[in-house]
């Protein structure tokens, strides 16, 4: 008697990429980051999610430490969290990378990251755009909450012998982009306080 679907037994593309509850090991390519939501707020003793600061509440407070020790409450921090696409040679899948994963690739804490953010707004887009198209061999675990969606990143290596940081290429772009958008500046203020200058000195040439 054969099988109602060959084809799942035959073609790789269909097998899960875990067929067992231990961690796997692949090799594969980013296609993309979601850069729109990196990171988040947790506590700094006990990790606990905290609500993202606003402008009402720019220190969020983790309200069990607070309990505990209503002397000296406990201060927030952010943790990466990253969605990531993936290839490998046999399928595309979305995985996500939590903060000791996400901290090889990005080369900084997500704190760091989210102060470098904060000059440069478009740091995690760029940083997206630097890390498209890298070789990694990546370490992908079951979820161990049975309602989260995707693998989860257990550790990550870049395979290229090029491979920098984020960080690093992040500095370095925006370092060169830096001095040119100085001189801009300083040229544009020079060309108006010239016109201004002969302007005025025309105006007085008139009136005389
Ligand atoms: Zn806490």
């Amino acid at each position: 008697m054969s099988s109602k679907n060959p084809i799942n037994e035959k073609n790789p593309r269909k097998r899960p990429l875990i067929e067992e509850d231990r961690p796997t090991t692949v090799m594969c390519t980013v296609v993309g980051i979601d850069h729109t939501d990196i990171s988040y707020t947790v506590c700094s003793a006990c990790e606990k999610t905290l609500p993202e600061p606003t402008h009402h509440n720019p220190s969020p407070v983790c309200r069990y430490c607070s309990f505990r020790n209503a002397f000296k409450p406990a201060g927030s921090k952010r943790l990466f969290r990253v969605l990531m696409s993936i290839a490998t040679d046999t399928r595309a899948l979305v995985v996500v990378m939590f903060d000791r994963a996400a901290r090889v690739l990005f080369g900084c804490t997500a704190d760091e990251f989210y102060e470098f953010a904060k000059i440069h707004p478009s740091a995690a887009m760029t940083a997206s755009k630097v890390l498209d198209g890298e070789m990694l061999s990546v370490t992908l675990s079951k979820p161990k909450n049975g309602n989260a969606q995707h693998l989860r990143v257990a550790s990550v290596v870049p395979l290229s012998a090029h491979f920098q940081p984020a960080i690093v290429s992040l500095r370095e772009f925006y370092q060169a982009r830096g001095p040119s958008q100085v001189c801009f500046l300083f040229f544009f203020f020079f060309l108006v306080f010239s016109v201004c200058f002969f302007f005025l000195k025309y105006i007085r040439h008139l009136l005389l």
